[in-house]
């Protein structure tokens, strides 16, 4: 062995004990080397692809997509990082005793290089085992989302998620309606039953709510014992009667908490998406005018936005009703 095959015998052993695999491609998807790939999370090695192309490996429509990010990187003569995901029905051909898991994530970084292979141009594509990053990136998502009491959304999941919605709703005209809910002299009930009991009496509302809306709308908690939601395919009339079910719902099922039963009632404000809506606040004002109106109005009330809504100051003298439970 001359000092030459030592040399390439030496990066040989390097490329293949990288953790990642790498993978060079020519334009035309022909797997022309595979190094590496130990972290890779099924022990192949992928050297049987060498000579082969996508198309003979990977689903038509995953091989597509990957070309597309090869032909991307050379027609830029810039690095692509790419997300992409294996799962049991989408997966590249593995020999048969090679046993993936059912789903496994990776990020592909694809950088043209300087060498032809055959007159075609080829690109190096490091590709990382990402599948555990993937699901605790999930995991926390979905932790800074979700309000910790009662586990719906919280006020910042759920101010975007409206944004979001407002801006479908001015490019579809689809209606949308939008519900503001308070629940009527909680500080009372945080005084007379502490505010624990206070808690339990709004992890009890998010529930009741949560029962009475599809799938396809959006519960949030927006404030301390304020929530809100989205209706999708809504108008008014048929967001008043979604309203009055909740604001029924509410009032008809007492809150146990501890040796008490309380009767809880809310205040419910309904608006309408408007196409004049350029931002959420105003169709936020529109709910929390109305809310406010069936507070001065008694409470235990729902109303729908209109122009003749004031601002006005709320009623404060009414009692909450809280009743010793006898045993
Ligand atoms: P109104 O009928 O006019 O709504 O009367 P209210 O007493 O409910 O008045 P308001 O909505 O202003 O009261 C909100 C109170 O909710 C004030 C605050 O102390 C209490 N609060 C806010 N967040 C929490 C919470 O997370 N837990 C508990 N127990 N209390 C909270
Ligand atoms: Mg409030
Ligand atoms: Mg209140």
């Amino acid at each position: 062995m001359d000092s030459n095959d030592r040399l390439k015998e030496r990066y040989y052993k390097v490329l293949d004990s990288l953790p990642d695999h790498v993978f060079i491609f020519s334009e035309s998807g022909i797997y022309i080397d595979v190094y590496g790939g130990e972290e890779n999370a099924t022990g192949f090695d992928c050297k049987p692809f060498i000579g082969h192309s996508l198309n003979d490996v990977a689903p038509p429509e995953m091989a597509a997509q990957f070309l597309s990010y090869i032909t991307k990187a050379l027609a830029e003569n810039a690095t692509q990082v790419v997300k992409y995901h294996f799962a049991n029905q989408n997966m590249i051909k593995l020999p048969a005793e090679v046993m993936p898991p059912e789903e496994l994530w990776f990020e592909g970084t694809i950088k043209p290089l300087p060498i032809t292979e055959n007159g075609e141009r080829t690109v190096v594509w490091m590709a990382r085992n990402i599948t555990q990053r993937y699901y605790l990136e999930k995991q926390l998502k979905k932790l800074s989302e979700t309000d910790e009491m009662t586990g719906v959304s919280n006020r910042r999941a759920f101010m975007s998620y409206l944004a979001k919605e407002l801006k479908k709703f001015r490019r579809y005209h689809v209606d949308v309606s939008f519900l503001m809910l308070d629940i009527d002299r909680f500080k009372a009930i945080n005084d007379q039953l502490g505010h624990q009991s206070g808690d339990e009496v709004i992890k009890h509302v998010a529930k009741l709510c949560q029962l009475e809306v599809r799938e396809v709308d959006y519960l949030g908690r927006i404030g301390g014992e304020e929530f809100a939601i989205i209706l999708a395919h809504t108008g008014e009339d048929k967001a008043l009667e979604i309203a009055e079910r909740i604001r029924e719902s509410i009032s008809s099922a007492s809150c146990e908490v501890e040796d008490y039963s309380v009767n809880v009632t809310v205040s419910i404000g309904v608006s309408q998406m408007r196409t004049t809506d350029d931002s959420i606040k105003f169709v936020l004002s529109r709910a929390d005018k109305a809310m406010y109106h069936s507070k001065v109005t008694g409470r235990n009330k729902v109303t729908v936005y209109s122009r003749g809504l004031k601002n006005s100051k709320v009623n404060l003298t009414s009692e909450n009703r809280i009743v010793l439970r006898s045993s």
